[in-house]
């Protein structure tokens, strides 16, 4: 196993999806501010909200 820049696969935005690109943008902010608990806490919706929304792929 190679090392992921996430503990999980956090799946690619879908494009023109306005929930997708709200939840990698709060991602980037918290990265970008370095906080860790934002970070996975914003993967964890992205994650859930593809299962919901995207579960086609
Ligand atoms: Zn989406």
């Amino acid at each position: 196993m190679t090392s992921p820049a996430w503990p999980l696969a956090v799946p690619e935005p879908k494009p023109g999806c306005a929930t997708c690109a709200h939840l990698c943008q709060l991602r980037r902010q918290a990265q970008a501010t370095g906080d860790g608990s934002a970070t996975s806490d914003a993967n964890v919706r992205l994650r859930r909200h593809f299962a919901e929304d995207h579960s086609d792929t």
